[in-house]
């Protein structure tokens, strides 16, 4: 084990985040190779964690000044094993290749998980999409797509949204596609309504993160009808496990993004979340904008120097955290703990750094971790697919109906494997067991290739 981190770090000593997901993964599946010798003769572990292939390309395009920009693309195609590789595009000044095969790995378990037909990939670009015109985000797309457009297909690799990368995005991009491909293919999941999208993908992962835990909850006979709950984010997987959380009878005090937070005591209801969802995906404008029409909020600034994220250190229940990586560490995980929080369910990738993680399973609260909890996503971006095959699409019941079915059955399959491995009740040694056995008995089956 040591010798695989080994390699992983000193192949790539900057891929940080790369390093942590493999590193989780690594120390989760242990007593699997212990238990299966020929998983360790077939050297499974240095297999999976080598990308099947990487594509990297200049975006160059012209913004609204007439002026030369360039941007770096992404394409990491991680697995194939179980299907065509499937996962979203970032578009954020963040992206580098470090944290497109960390998103990339952790997709292809998560993939696993959902029951479906899919491999894992991730892609995206360091375009920074905040304060650009329209225009310039579809001369974006269209120059990103030129290129992308040969490595992927609706039997190869079927890309989606993911940070940056909503249904606006998603629209340009497929345009360029069906111009260049000569077809209508659903090529790309996350699409409008209109010209075959499937009703509720938008809502999925959100949702799908509190179905996940409802159903932790559920182990403990309770439910979420009167708790307190801490969300982070107020993007789009933030807005819908609001939506969810409401409807389930919790109460949301918090939300964020990237410049600060919000502390609403009051709790965020149905015409507050519409007045977010119409600033965030219309307006395209800032949380703090919510305090001037809710003055009974409090606005925080964000300051990444402070040791820890007041949001997180607010008396509460349960915790979402449904912004980005690494965002809870190991101070903020004591500071939920300290104000009562017994449950996190992630709809983020991988939002807690391991020394929170290890806060959570230490002190033995109900966490789930992304690969689990926010995979309602890409399983009905799966359905979407399915649908898109058949030329059909689903009434909403049958899509939400089956979201969670996938769902209750990801839960079970994470409590089967923890408990069969000796830590009944660990959610991530569940979702990595679970999603690695899948994923390498498949690749054991198809040979060395
Ligand atoms: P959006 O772009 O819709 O929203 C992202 C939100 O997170 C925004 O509020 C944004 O703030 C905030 N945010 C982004 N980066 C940072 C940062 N560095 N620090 C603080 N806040 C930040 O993305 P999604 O809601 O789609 O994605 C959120 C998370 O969920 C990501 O980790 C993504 O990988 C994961 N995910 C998404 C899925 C999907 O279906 N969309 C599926 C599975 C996982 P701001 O507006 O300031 O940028």
């Amino acid at each position: 084990m040591n010798e695989i981190m080994e390699i992983v770090r000193s192949k790539d000593p900057a891929q940080r985040e790369f390093h942590q997901a493999v590193q989780e993964v690594v120390d989760s599946v242990k007593p699997v190779l212990d238990r299966n010798r020929v998983f360790r003769k077939e050297a499974v572990l240095a297999r999976i964690i080598e990308p099947e292939r990487v594509i990297m390309f200049r975006v160059p395009w012209l913004d609204d000044q007439g002026q030369v920009q360039v941007n770096r693309g992404f394409r990491v195609e991680m697995n194939s094993s179980l299907g065509p590789y499937k996962g979203g595009l970032r578009f954020h000044p963040s992206v580098n290749l470090g944290i497109m095969k960390f998103l990339a790995f952790e997709q292809v378990f998560k993939n696993a998980l959902t029951t479906l037909a899919m491999g894992g990939g991730k892609g995206g670009s360091d375009f920074n999409p905040k304060g650009k015109s329209d225009q310039e985000v579809m001369r974006f797309c269209q120059s990103f797509m030129a290129e992308l457009f040969r490595h992927i297909g609706p039997n190869t690799d079927i890309p989606a949204g993911d940070i940056g990368v909503g249904a606006r995005e998603i629209g340009y991009l497929f345009g360029m596609y069906k111009k260049l491909a000569n077809e209508f293919t659903g090529v790309l999941t996350g699409k409008s309504l209109n010209w075959g999208g499937s009703l509720i993908r938008p809502e999925a992962t959100g949702y799908g993160c509190v179905y996940f835990a409802a159903e932790m909850l559920a182990t403990k006979d309770d439910s979420l009808a009167g708790k307190r709950c801490l969300v982070s984010g107020s993007g789009n997987v933030a807005q819908f496990t609001i939506e969810k959380i409401i409807e389930l009878g919790g109460k949301v005090v918090t939300l964020s993004d990237s410049s600060g937070y919000i502390y609403d005591e009051q709790g965020v209801d149905l015409e507050k979340l519409a007045f977010v969802k119409e600033l965030k995906n219309m307006r395209r404008g800032r949380i703090q904008e919510y305090v001037e029409q809710f003055p009974n909020a409090i606005y925080t600034g964000a300051e990444p120097a402070r040791k820890f994220n007041p949001l997180w250190n607010h008396k509460g229940d349960c915790a979402f955290p449904c912004a980005t990586e690494n965002e809870i560490n190991g101070h903020d995980a004591q500071n939920m703990l300290d104000c009562g929080v017994g449950l996190v369910s992630e709809g983020a990738n991988m939002p807690s750094v391991p020394e929170a993680v290890g806060v959570f399973i230490e002190n033995k609260i109900l966490y789930a971790p992304g690969k689990a909890a926010n995979a309602g996503g890409v399983a009905v971006s799966g359905l979407e697919m399915a649908q898109n095959s058949m030329r059909l699409n689903w009434p909403r019941e049958e899509v939400d109906n089956r979201l969670k079915i996938i769902m209750k059955s990801i839960h079970q399959t994470c409590l089967e494997a923890s408990a069969e491995y000796g830590e009944p009740g660990n959610y991530v040694v569940g979702a990595n067991i679970a999603g690695f056995v899948k994923v390498v008995n498949a690749m054991l089956d198809q040979g060395l290739v």
